[in-house]
């Protein structure tokens, strides 16, 4: 472990921010990771505890008491070995130590005194260092298979598999109908969260494994008209399921649940009201240098963004960098406590008050608030009707008297995403489950497998709306599925 007293001396330490005046001038990242020195008085906080509760939040089940106490010894050969244990269970520590909402913190024993080991900070600090170092390096099977896998989408759950199954000596392609790799991490975090060097630098490495990426090529179809017609799709080559199964020896559906939440009140048709993934994508394809006949701004406008999640406050932070005149942050949820109940709630994730980087560089937040229509004049939105609501008896009812109308130039509908586009799923003959999602289990020796032979499913296009690790997560564990499925035998790890 690290240091024995480590956690009586040494206190929390959280990673630093630009100042806001400063960060919303660009599209930056701005997070000031730990340097050597802190990252090692963090790891001396490890108590390596007897059961590692981290390490069972962490839904990659990432070794953290290891690479705490290397960190905490120090030496350069402890910081290689500590990228080993961190690479052994995660291909991507560098998107998770950014943008992962750290379960592995709620769920550190210190956390009982609210003062977690910084564990995604370390994770952070110890991913960059190994890429700066040199130590991220390609690693291409010794002996190929002669097997071929197709995996559709090249979010993190993608390009997860894609990684692990070259590994294993199987020909990979990635199709994507997008211009650039990534998914999610591409066109829908912004940014100032995630810069997209890192994503390329690891597609790099992919390829030199013998990953190969076929963007702009749509598998199946997309919808012709409704929310899934405004999914972003750049696609200029279409292959159908037929040609795909046809000429790969298994596939894998990894799509993610790409359906926007809508909200079908009058005045939905006005100008000025769009999803947050017609909104977002398009800032980011302009930060990668593209040229948009139109872009969605929020420059001097007053700005309402519907939905207090992390897509919602994405809206926000780039609402503040476009110059909005105000951003007002609708979550029809009441406000949550500020402090959990931790003895009820620890060691699992606690519903409370998030306040997110973006929500500090300025904006309103409502709660318990429902919108009733959108107002406006020429075609355009000027507003939205509101009323405060309350959750009764499993649903919400309005408070009468608390009708309220808001001025809005532009509204962002950010409510989260409602399952898979059924069009690629119906191409393939794929069962969905209740929800609408890709139907396959997740057990050991036949998960990830949908009800079509040779055809695998993972990520938000099975689980649904999700987390990036949570989409590493099942990248690898169906990779083993589809292993095994090839082979017979997996080596692979779960
Ligand atoms: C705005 C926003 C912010 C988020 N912020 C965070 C965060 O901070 N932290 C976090 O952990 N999670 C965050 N998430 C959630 C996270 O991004 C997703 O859970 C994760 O990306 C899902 O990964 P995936 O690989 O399953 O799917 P996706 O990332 O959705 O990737 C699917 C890919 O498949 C492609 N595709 C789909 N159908 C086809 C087809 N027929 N043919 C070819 N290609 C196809 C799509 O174009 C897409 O590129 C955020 C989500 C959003 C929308
Ligand atoms: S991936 Fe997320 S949950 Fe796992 S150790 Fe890193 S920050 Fe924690």
């Amino acid at each position: 472990m690290g240091k024995v007293t480590g956690f009586l001396e040494i206190d929390r330490l959280e990673e630093g921010y630009e100042p806001v005046a400063q960060r919303v001038k660009n599209y930056k990242e701005f997070v000031i990771g730990l340097n050597t020195e802190q990252a090692k008085l963090q790891g001396a906080r490890c108590m390596d505890c007897g059961t590692p509760f981290c390490n069972n939040g962490c839904p990659v089940n990432n070794i953290i008491p290891d690479f705490n106490d290397l960190v905490y010894r120090g030496r350069p050969q402890d910081w290689a070995q500590a990228i080993k244990v961190l690479h052994s269970t995660n291909n991507f520590p560098e998107f998770t130590g950014r943008i992962c909402p750290a379960p592995c913190e709620a769920a550190c024993t210190l956390n009982v005194n609210n003062d977690p080991v910084g564990i995604k900070s370390i994770e952070h600090a110890i991913i960059d260092r190994a890429w700066a170092e040199g130590w991220v390096q390609p690693q291409p099977a010794a002996v190929k298979t002669g097997k071929s896998v197709a995996v559709v989408g090249s979010g993190p759950s993608g390009l997860a598999a894609a990684q692990q199954l070259a590994r294993a000596g199987h020909a990979v392609t990635v199709f994507e109908k997008n211009s650039r790799v990534g998914g999610l991490l591409r066109y829908g975090i912004p940014d100032f969260k995630l810069e997209k060097s890192h994503i390329d630098r690891r597609v790099a490495q992919m390829q030199a494994e013998g990953v190969e990426f076929r963007t702009g090529v749509l598998v199946g179809a997309m919808p012709a008209e409704g929310a899934g017609a405004k999914v972003t799709n750049d696609a200029q080559l279409t292959i159908s399921a037929d040609e795909l199964k046809s000429q790969f020896d298994a596939v894998l559906l990894a799509g993610g649940a790409e359906l926007s939440r809508d909200l079908p009140v009058p005045g939905r048709e006005l100008d000025g009201v769009h999803f947050a993934m017609e909104f977002l994508p398009q800032q980011n394809k302009v930060n990668a240098g593209d040229t948009l006949a139109q872009q969605i701004r929020a420059d001097g406008k007053h700005v309402i963004v519907i939905g207090g999640g992390d897509t919602g406050s994405d809206c926000v932070g780039t609402s503040n960098r476009h110059g909005a005149a105000s951003v007002t942050q609708f979550e029809v949820m009441p406000q949550p406590p500020a402090v959990e109940n931790r003895p009820l709630t620890w060691p699992y994730w606690p519903i409370k008050l998030r306040t997110s980087s973006s929500h500090d560089e300025g904006c309103v937040r409502e709660f318990a608030i429902a919108t009733k229509a959108f107002t406006g004049s020429d075609g355009k939105v000027s507003g939205l009707k509101t009323v405060q609501v309350e959750f009764k008896d499993g649903k919400f009812s309005d408070v009468p008297g608390t009708e309220r109308d808001y001025p809005a130039d532009l509204v962002l509908l950010a409510m989260g995403f409602v399952h898979p586009l059924e069009t690629v799923l119906r191409a393939f003959g794929v069962d969905r489950d209740a929800r609408g999602n890709a139907k396959a289990g997740t057990e050991d020796g036949s998960g990830y497998r949908t009800n079509v032979d040779k055809v695998f499913a993972a990520g938000d296009m099975r689980r649904g709306q999700s987390l990036v690790v949570w989409a590493i997560r099942e990248g690898r564990q169906a990779a083993r599925e589809v292993d095994r499925f090839l082979m017979g035998d997996t080596t692979l790890p779960r």
